[in-house]
């Protein structure tokens, strides 16, 4: 028996009696029952509301604002109007204690659409920028203003990546000095790839205050576009997937923002870049902190597109008929959907649990976060291919949604980390060792 074994009195064979074991199993009713995969109701209302919300206003409008490649304001707005999209809403689908809130609204609005779905929930990752690093003050202030309100809804960009930082985000070239005499920081530099960016009012740029500390020396600024100059929208980029979600460049140039603009404030970013220049230990890499948070929610958006592709295909392959029967009623079809249905629940097992953790403070031992990531990601891939050959030349065409799931499906292995990224992560959580 290893050392760690479970005491003998945590164990059934400890119980004195085959009766007493049988006792302790039927009474299991009156037990304090700790561990559930059952949703409460408030789960399951919240759940079917954004369902509905899905079936009738985004899966409709799914097509044509793909086809357009435009931001699709008025499904936000109607967002908005329901509360789906909203400072309250979003504060009331992280505060679900079990931490299961946010994925499972994102996998009802992502089964709905991907592209619609990313322009509602894009500007998150700006919001949990400003919730993990900012200070109350700045998170009263700013993260209604990400919204707006149902009347004028508004949008917000989460800036790290540039041309030459992606995956290596420590590369990152955009700097933010302080001028004393102004007491302002001004930002420089080029943004890449950010999701609003340019149409937003808030954008969160991830800038290093000192390249020297290379990620420690990098700090968030929150900076408002109605309400400085040298922030600019480069060009719009033109998408393989994803193309109802606005992507684009963003240029700072001499951009002046007042110092309360860092988040987490100027005096705690002082105290934290001398602890880190005194050798001392300092945990907070201003972009990882926020990918870190965000990841089983990315995950459970990947999770509503394969799920969205397995049930269309597995409809289809129980009605078309070849060699006189049902497509579904060969093994090699029934096969595949079988495992499907298998590789969508075992990833969303990975992303409730990791969610579960995120928000009830556990520590992510083995990269939990990222593992619930690079799973969804994958599966979603592989699951949206596989729903392309059950359909046949229709899946290839236009004329049916699953070509357009195959293409939004492929950027959940590249952004908020690659699927070779979340491995590294992996593999460095499990090993403890610099793995390259
Ligand atoms: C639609 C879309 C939306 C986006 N939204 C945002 C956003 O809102 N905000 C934001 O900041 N960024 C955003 N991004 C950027 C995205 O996060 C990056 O594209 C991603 O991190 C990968 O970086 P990269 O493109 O520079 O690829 P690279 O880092 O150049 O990687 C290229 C390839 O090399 C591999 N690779 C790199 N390093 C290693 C290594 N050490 N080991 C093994 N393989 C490696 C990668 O896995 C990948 O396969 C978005 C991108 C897209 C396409």
């Amino acid at each position: 028996m290893p050392a760690s074994a479970p005491s003998a009195a945590a164990t059934p064979a400890a119980t004195d009696s085959a009766e007493a074991a049988v006792q302790a199993i039927s009474g299991s009713a009156e037990q304090d029952v700790t561990f559930s995969l059952e949703l409460s109701q408030d789960q399951k209302d919240i759940r079917d509301w954004v369902h509905g919300f899905a079936v009738d206003v985004v899966r409709p409008a799914a097509h044509e604002w793909d086809e357009k490649e435009q931001t699709p304001w008025p499904i936000i707005q109607e967002a908005a109007k329901i509360g789906l999209y909203g400072f309250e809403g979003m504060a009331q689908f992280f505060a679900d204690p079990s931490g299961l809130g946010l994925p499972i609204v994102n996998e009802e609005l992502f089964w709905g659409d991907a592209g619609i779905g990313m322009s509602i929930m894009g500007t998150a990752l700006a919001v949990a920028a400003i919730f993990g690093q900012g200070s109350p003050e700045q998170i009263g202030e700013w993260i209604p203003r990400c919204f707006g309100t149902v009347e004028d809804v508004k949008v917000a960009a989460f800036c790290a990546s540039e041309p030459n930082a992606g995956s290596d985000i420590s590369a990152l070239r955009t700097t933010a000095k302080f001028d004393e005499a102004a007491g302002e920081w001004v930002l420089n530099g080029q943004k890449a790839w950010a999701t609003n960016g340019g149409i937003s009012d808030v954008h969160v740029v991830i800038a290093s205050v000192d390249r020297e500390l290379h990620s420690k020396g990098h700090a968030a600024f929150v900076v408002p576009m109605s309400e400085v100059k040298g922030i600019s929208e480069g060009s719009k980029v033109s998408k393989h997937g994803l193309r109802a979600s606005h992507t684009a460049d963003v240029f700072l140039d001499d951009c002046r923002i007042p110092a309360g603009y860092v988040l987490g404030g100027k005096e705690k970013l002082d105290e934290r870049l001398a602890r880190v220049r005194e050798g001392k230990k300092s945990n907070s890499q201003a972009a990882m902190q926020t990918f870190e948070s965000s990841r089983p929610t990315v995950g459970s958006q990947a999770l509503g597109i394969a799920r969205a592709a397995y049930e269309y295909a597995l409809d289809y392959a129980k009605q078309r008929e070849q060699f006189g029967r049902k497509i579904i009623e060969n093994q090699a079809i029934a096969f595949t959907l079988a495992r499907m249905k298998l590789e969508i629940d075992a990833a969303r097992l990975l992303v409730w649990r990791a969610s579960w953790m995120g928000r009830n403070g556990v520590p992510f031992q083995s990269a939990e976060g990222s593992m619930s990531k690079l799973k969804s990601g994958e599966v979603a891939v592989w699951v949206t291919e596989r729903a392309m050959q059950i359909l046949g030349g229709n899946g290839y065409t236009r004329e049916f949604p699953v070509e357009r799931w195959h293409r939004d499906a492929k950027i959940y292995d590249i952004f908020e980390g690659t699927a070779e990224i979340q491995q590294l992560v992996i593999a460095r959580a499990i090993s403890g060792m610099h793995i390259k």
